[in-house]
């Protein structure tokens, strides 16, 4: 059986390399590597996955186009915007290997795509069973847009799967505070809650992982997906909404790069439990898929380099 699934997010241009001197470009973003893997993972097992956002009318913005639907993801959602671009990241890279990160984002077309009287995700919202957003949607929508997000994931969460994926990034928000309040209001909104003890134990400012561990146990979400790394993943769901289970992680001899490791987990999470597995079953798919993509440079990793994962 078919399920549709709409991520909302920003995807932004990236450039790699040498400061004034050559790069390459490419794109990404947390949400958008995270609609990649789940359209990778739930393919064989039938599952659609549009991808929400607003971009500008230039070349640049129809290039990411043509890029998601290559990567078969559907585009109706997504707004464009004259006289808008999108965001961009530039990696730098020095030379000792190391990189930096710097942003251009304050501007962007994926801020604004609330900023009509009804987006095509509010208006096609019933056609989802399933809706999925990040800490970092909610951080770069300004609080207008961020409320119309809000009423929709209540809205959603009577019939749909309501994802949100606690990816926190401090420089996005005016104070933690203000992440905190939007952040719980999320954990409430939403059916399935993907936590990043990290990103959680920052949120909060606690000391110590094992309080920010206690802290994510007690959020209100029905299902609760607690990623730690290298330690086995911990889920609690309405199958089971007393008791903590636990999904082992794989063994990765030689880390290569980390980069959107939570979001592959996300992408091969969702697919098997909106196919009907267990969320044990469901996270120790997500942390096989995981996996592999920290054994690969990049965010999103060739699809031949997973291509027995893909086969369902
Ligand atoms: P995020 O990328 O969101 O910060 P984590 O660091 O918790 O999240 O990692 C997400 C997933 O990536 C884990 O659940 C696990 O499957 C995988 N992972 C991350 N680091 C390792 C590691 N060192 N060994 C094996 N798996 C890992």
């Amino acid at each position: 059986m078919t399920q549709r699934v709409a991520v909302i997010g920003e995807c932004m241009l990236e450039l790699q390399g040498q400061a004034f001197g050559p790069m390459t470009q490419s794109y990404g973003g947390d949400t958008l590597n995270t609609a990649v893997y789940l359209r990778r993972c739930g393919r064989a097992g039938g599952i659609e996955v549009a991808y929400a956002t607003a971009v500008g009318d230039d070349s640049l913005s129809q290039g990411l186009l043509d890029r998601w639907t290559q990567q078969g993801l559907e585009t109706r959602l997504v707004r464009r915007i004259a006289g808008r671009h999108p965001g961009l990241y530039m990696i730098q890279v020095d030379e000792r290997g190391e990189r930096s990160f710097h942003y251009w984002r304050d501007t962007a077309a994926a801020k604004a795509y609330f900023e009509v009287s009804q987006t095509p995700l509010e208006q096609f919202a019933d056609d989802y069973d399933a809706l999925y957003l990040s800490g970092i949607t909610l951080a770069i929508l300004p609080p207008e847009g961020r409320e119309r997000l809000l009423d929709l994931m209540a809205r959603m969460r009577s019939r749909a799967t309501v994802v949100f994926d606690n990816n926190y990034r401090p420089p996005l928000w005016p104070d933690r505070q203000q992440a905190r309040d939007v952040f719980q209001r999320a954990f409430s909104l939403a059916t399935v809650a993907l936590v990043t003890a990290d990103d959680h134990q920052a949120l909060l400012g606690l000391e110590s992982p094992e309080a920010a561990l206690a802290h994510a146990k007690d959020l209100p979400t029905p299902e609760v997906v607690i990623k730690r790394g290298a330690a086995p993943t911990l889920v609690r769901s309405p199958e089971h909404p007393d008791r903590w289970l636990t999904a082992p992680t794989e063994t990765v001899a030689r880390v290569v790069d980390t980069t959107a490791a939570g979001d592959s987990f996300a992408g091969g999470y969702l697919a098997r439990r909106l196919a009907g597995a267990s969320a044990v079953e469901a996270a120790t798919y997500g942390n096989r898929v995981a996996a592999r993509v920290i054994q690969h440079h990049g965010a999103v990793i060739p699809a031949e380099a997973m291509q027995d994962l893909m086969e369902g």
